[in-house]
């Protein structure tokens, strides 16, 4: 029997789901509030585990293609001192595969593939228990549609989360602000040579700046710090905002900021550690719309496992396709409750009063 299936967004979560069905041949809707696919700048690089974000491509039948676009380089990383001395400076060897970086437009656009994506589909509601057991989307220009199931992927602020759960995110009390620079081996190598193939990252007293090469030598750059969620307030006066309060780090970390091209305000937010709900028929949440925690490496790897593990199942049943989504939301819970306490108490240590707890993540966050 095939199940009119749709998933609301087209990040990570919702393309990995669609992209595992469609190659096992099953019809999914995917609806997409962005315009077009390229509405907005997709943002930087992700680092996609063994186990989690990769397995989650072999399941889409994409490794090969991911190896080939992946940038197992990328997973260098330096640590240096608030004054520019060197702490960690580890490099990959030449077989090492477990965290390779991708851009997020390249991975994007890998999923996409012949995917058919309802881009301008801004959903505003999903109402369940209709149509035998659905659910009921509702979209920004008034119309409705039905469905046997709908997969809420849509993200931190999700439209779909309310008809399961009336939890929202909060904010962390850490803040983040990104900037980019372009071209930076032709227009800036000191920075280059600084950030290397990988990461630089810096840790002072509740604060650290983060530096990521992208692909196309671009290089995002991100300083976090302890804030009250208005103090980007109208993004006025940001740079110098931003140079005071890192006001005594080493020059060419500073310059790391000052040639960046434009501030984005990305204040962290997270939903509860243990965020469950009661089982509600026709409707369920993937990836941030389920369990939003600090960036740390864990939330696109499980939006994307997940995405890859209830499309298998869900392609596999023959029988009570509720029963199926209940006991991937049990697996869903159990294992992004693991990781949502390492990337909290991993949040505190990077961003605390005490950096030497920050140098301590390192050795301890590992994939599982
Ligand atoms: C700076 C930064 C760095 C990060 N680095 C990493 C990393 O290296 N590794 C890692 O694993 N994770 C990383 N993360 C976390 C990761 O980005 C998220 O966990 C991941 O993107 C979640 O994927 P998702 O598909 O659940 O949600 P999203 O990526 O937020 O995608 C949601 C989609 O839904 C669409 N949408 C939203 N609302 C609606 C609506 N009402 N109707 C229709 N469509 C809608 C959106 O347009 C979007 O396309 C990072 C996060 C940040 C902020």
């Amino acid at each position: 029997m095939r199940r009119r299936i749709a998933v609301v967004g087209g990040g990570p979560a919702g393309l990995t789901f669609a992209r595992v069905l469609h190659r096992h041949g099953h019809p999914v809707t995917v609806l997409e509030r962005d315009p077009a696919r390229d509405a907005r700048p997709p943002g930087g690089t992700l680092d996609l585990h063994e186990g989690m974000g990769r397995r989650a491509l072999e399941m889409a039948g994409l490794l090969a293609e991911f190896d080939a676009l992946s940038r197992p380089e990328g997973q260098a990383m330096r640590i240096l001192d608030p004054d520019g001395t060197v702490l960690r400076d580890w490099r990959p060897g030449p077989d090492e595969r477990a965290n390779p970086e991708i851009d997020r437009g390249q991975l994007r656009d890998l999923l996409l593939g012949p995917l058919d994506v309802q881009w301008g589909r801004g959903v505003t509601a999903v109402v369940p228990g209709v149509a035998g057991g659905g659910a009921l989307v509702r979209f920004a220009d008034g119309r409705e549609e039905a469905f046997d199931l709908v997969v809420g992927a849509d993200g931190a602020w999700s439209r779909t989360r309310p008809a399961v759960s009336p939890v929202t995110p909060q904010y962390t009390g850490i803040t983040m602000v990104e900037t980019s620079l372009d071209d930076v081996d032709t227009r800036h190598p000191d920075l280059a040579r600084l950030v290397g193939d990988g990461s630089v990252a810096v840790y002072g007293v509740n604060r650290a700046l983060v530096a990521q090469r992208n692909s196309g030598g671009r290089v995002k750059v991100y300083a976090q710090f302890r804030a009250p969620l208005d103090w980007y307030a109208d993004g006025s006066n940001v740079p110098s905002r931003l140079l005071a309060l890192f006001d005594g780090w080493a020059d060419p970390v500073l310059d790391l900021l000052r040639h960046g091209a434009a501030f984005a305000h990305r204040p962290l937010h997270v939903l509860p550690e243990s965020h469950t709900w009661a089982h509600v028929p026709g409707v369920t949440l993937l990836g941030d719309a389920a369990h939003l925690m600090p960036p740390l490496g864990a939330g696109a790897n499980l939006a994307m496992l997940e995405g890859a593990e209830l499309a298998e199942a869900v392609a596999a049943c023959s029988g009570d396709l509720d029963e199926v989504v209940r006991a991937f939301e049990e697996r869903m819970w159990e294992r992004a409750g693991r990781w949502a306490r390492i990337t909290r108490e991993g949040l505190e240590r990077l961003v605390s009063p005490d950096p030497a707890r920050a140098l301590a993540v390192f050795d301890r966050v590992q994939p599982s």
